[in-house]
Parts: C-alpha cells; sequence; structure tokens
C-alpha cells in the first residue's frame, strides 16, 4: 500500500458541469446534469451502471461535446478553449490503464511531457522519476508494463497523468479492472492525492472511499443527478427510494 506524497505543483482549480445534456442519436444520455468540485476538493459520482457516469467526464473534459449546458474552471467557461489544451489541463485514470507494453514504464510516464509539454528528453524523465517516486514506483522505472501487477500499472497511470501537471484529476472507476487484493493500494494513492489538495472527480463503486474521501457524492440514475450532497447525508439519510435502493443493493 501507498502512502507517498504526492503534493500537486499546479494550483488545483473549482470546475463546474452546468445543465449538460448530451444525447447519441436519439439516446439522452445526459439530461441537464449539475456536477461541481472546489478547489483541492474531491467530488466522487456513484450511480448505477449505464447511468451516465463515464459520458459525464467525457463530457466535462470535451472528449464527446456536450449539447446543452456549460464547463466552468474556476468560474470561466471552458467551451470555447481549444478542447486539446483543456485536456491538457485535466488529468484522466480510467480502468484500463492502456500503457504501451513496449516502453518501459519511465518511458511511458515521459512521453506526455516530452511530446506535448515540450519537454526535453532528459526533463521529461527526470519529472516522469520524479512522479514514479510518487507513487511508490521508483524501483520499476526501466521495467515493462507487463512485469507489474495491475495496481501497480494503475499507480503508472496515475504518475503518468501526474506528469502532465494537471489542475485537476478526473478517475473512471480507476480500480473495476483490479483484483481485489489491489484495490487498496491504489485506492490509497488516490486518498493520498486527495489529501494533498488536488481537485478531483471520481466516478466509483467503492463505497468506502467515496464515503470517507469525498467531500460530495453526486448520485446518478438515468442521465440525471437524483441527490448531492456531503456524503454523510446520502450514505446515511438518502432521500430518495432509488438512492436507497441503490445503497442497499451496493452496501
Ligand atoms: P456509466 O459510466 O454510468 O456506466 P455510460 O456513460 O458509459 O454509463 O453510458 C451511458 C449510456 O450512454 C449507455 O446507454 C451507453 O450505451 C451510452 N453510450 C456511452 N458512450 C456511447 C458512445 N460513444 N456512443 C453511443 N452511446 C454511448
Ligand atoms: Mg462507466
Amino acid at each position: 500500500m501507498s502512502t507517498v506524497s504526492t503534493a500537486p505543483t499546479t494550483a488545483p482549480v473549482s470546475l463546474t458541469g452546468s445543465n449538460i445534456h448530451l444525447a447519441f442519436g436519439t439516446n439522452k444520455v445526459l439530461r441537464g446534469v449539475d456536477v461541481h468540485v472546489d478547489a483541492g476538493k474531491t467530488t466522487t459520482v456513484i450511480g448505477p451502471s449505464g447511468s451516465g457516469k463515464s459520458t459525464l467526464l467525457r463530457a466535462l473534459n470535451r472528449l464527446h461535446e456536450p449539447d446543452q449546458g456549460d464547463i466552468l474552471i474556476d468560474g470561466r467557461s471552458v467551451l470555447k478553449d481549444n478542447p486539446d489544451k483543456l485536456r491538457q489541463r485535466i488529468g484522466m485514470v480510467f480502468q484500463h490503464f492502456n500503457l504501451f507494453p513496449h516502453k518501459t514504464v519511465a518511458d511511458n510516464v515521459a512521453l506526455g511531457p516530452q511530446k506535448l509539454l515540450g519537454l526535453s528528453k532528459e526533463a521529461a524523465r527526470a519529472t516522469a522519476l520524479e512522479q514514479l517516486e510518487s507513487v511508490g514506483l521508483s524501483a520499476k522505472a526501466d521495467s515493462r508494463p507487463g512485469n507489474l501487477s495491475g495496481g501497480q500499472q494503475q499507480r503508472v497511470a496515475i504518475a503518468r497523468a501526474l506528469a502532465m501537471k494537471p489542475e485537476i484529476m478526473f478517475f473512471d472507476e480507476a480500480t473495476s479492472a483490479l483484483d481485489p487484493e489491489l484495490v487498496k493500494g491504489v485506492l490509497a494513492l488516490m486518498a493520498d492525492l486527495a489529501s494533498t489538495g488536488m481537485s478531483m472527480i471520481v466516478v466509483t463503486h467503492e463505497m468506502g472511499f467515496a464515503r470517507s474521501v469525498s467531500d460530495t457524492v453526486v448520485f446518478m440514475d438515468h442521465g440525471t443527478v437524483i441527490e448531492t450532497g456531503p456524503p454523510a447525508a446520502l450514505f446515511d439519510n438518502a432521500e430518495t427510494d432509488r438512492l436507497q435502493q441503490f445503497l442497499a443493493q451496493v452496501l
């Protein structure tokens, strides 16, 4: 388990998605979603499979352009910004880490800083080694991803995202593909990152994490936010039948 500190080097930002609508053809996947994370805080998004959680993250970083609504970082709309520039500000960690198997761990982490931030090969490697240290994996820098456990590979993916000096991090079911014994270490690293003051939006089925790490929990179903608030309010005093039923199934 990692308890290494991973202090962000970029000032954290707030992010707001306001009245986000997004349809795929006739399938209205997001129907006016409001979501917010304060600077340096963690908002967790929970809800049944198919409720639109992944689509929401992809709408917020404009991998899918919303049909309606606004996205604000520190109160300023980013809808007219260059989408690539926006995505550089947002670190993403997915269920499947998608590391390049034939590159070393350090090269996987150094690639973005070199190609997208324009760092020299040496500076990119130094950044990579620094981030690998922050996730407790310095010793694996010159290994291939295939020689690491799934949990270690996911920590490399987190290091890869952090190497881009993001202002906010998105996690989409980052532990769902891991063997059960590897989940804890990755959640601990995410909790660590939250405690250093990184702004984070975390989609997860890990209710323990949602309860103990989040500042705000958002419960989505069928493309709408059913309830939102501090974890204690949602987990101990769910107001709607839908959230009560969901919690009864997952807790
Ligand atoms: P969740 O992450 O909560 O499980 P998703 O956001 O993945 O939910 O999916 C919500 C709905 O959007 C589903 O009905 C899914 O089929 C649909 N969907 C997601 N991505 C696409 C896409 N690229 N094209 C068409 N439909 C999609
Ligand atoms: Mg999903």
